[in-house]
């Protein structure tokens, strides 16, 4: 299997492509790949490219486009992942594992119980590219994006707006009985989902009262109490296998 690398689409210049920065060095140094070796190329437009490398000089890689197709791999359900904010590493491990998992967005979101602030321009190009590096591991074929974070209420907001389709919003909530996680998606059979997970306090009453009164479904996850980036990760991962993404391709 060929390596994937996401670009910015200006390094496209078909029928060539130029490559540079740690991606080049990553091909060159680190993966010592030769001319003559194939790697794909996705621009996140939902294409991908099958390119032939034709020259690896120190900080620059050009190559030869001989392919080019449709992205694959993409689950058909677009999963968008409210995160409450986390201690640096947890929420770097959500983000990793959210993207292998199919997760479309991330909004990280600011709850009264936050103790991890959103951080500045490093932080974000930090965990865009934990992010980029997940999703070329994991084949993705698109990027999932990162949105700037946002107050719980303004996300709750943002989620609840009309749009076509309308997604499941879905809050877990360790108070929450009765509706689990699998009954809330047989219910809908939903085209998209968005998922609200804590910080490692949780949410409080008023904040589950606000999603309630915007019409989110609160969901139980069982009587065992998770950490949060243990919730956001076994949550993706329910929520992909119950929509049978789980599935093989080869056929
Ligand atoms: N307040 C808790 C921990 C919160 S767990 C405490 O310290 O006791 C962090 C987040 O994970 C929660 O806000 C919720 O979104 C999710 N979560 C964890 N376990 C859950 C469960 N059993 N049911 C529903 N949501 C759960």
């Amino acid at each position: 299997m060929p390596h994937r690398f996401f670009i910015p689409p200006a390094w496209l210049t078909p029928p060539t492509v130029s490559l540079s920065g740690e991606t080049a060095r990553q091909i060159k140094t680190v993966l010592r790949l030769q001319p003559g070796d194939e790697i794909i190329v996705l621009d996140n437009s939902g294409l991908e490219w099958q390119v032939q490398l034709t020259e690896l000089r120190k900080g620059e890689v050009h190559g030869q486009i001989i392919g080019q197709q449709a992205a694959s791999n993409e689950p058909a359900l677009a999963l968008t992942l409210y995160q409450g904010l986390l201690k640096a590493e947890k929420f770097e491990w959500v983000l990793q594992k959210g993207t292998e998992l199919g997760v479309s967005r991330f909004v990280p979101t600011l709850c009264q119980r936050s103790v991890a602030g959103p951080g500045g321009a490093q932080k974000q190009a930090r965990w865009e590219r934990i992010i980029r590096e997940a999703a070329e591991q994991s084949r993705r074929g698109k990027l999932p994006s990162l949105e700037p974070a946002l107050p719980l209420a303004a996300a709750i907001q943002q989620a609840s707006r009309p749009t076509q389709p309308a997604p499941l919003l879905l809050m877990p909530w360790e108070e929450a009985a009765g509706l689990t996680l699998k009954m809330a998606l047989a219910e809908t059979h939903p085209p998209a989902v968005g998922v609200f997970i804590g910080p490692e306090g949780g949410f409080t009453l008023a904040e589950a009262t606000l999603a309630r009164e915007a019409g989110m479904r609160l969901v139980t996850l069982g009587p065992r109490i998770l950490r949060a980036e243990t919730a956001a990760v076994a949550v993706c991962a329910a929520i992909m296998y119950e929509v049978d993404e789980w599935i093989s391709t080869a056929f």
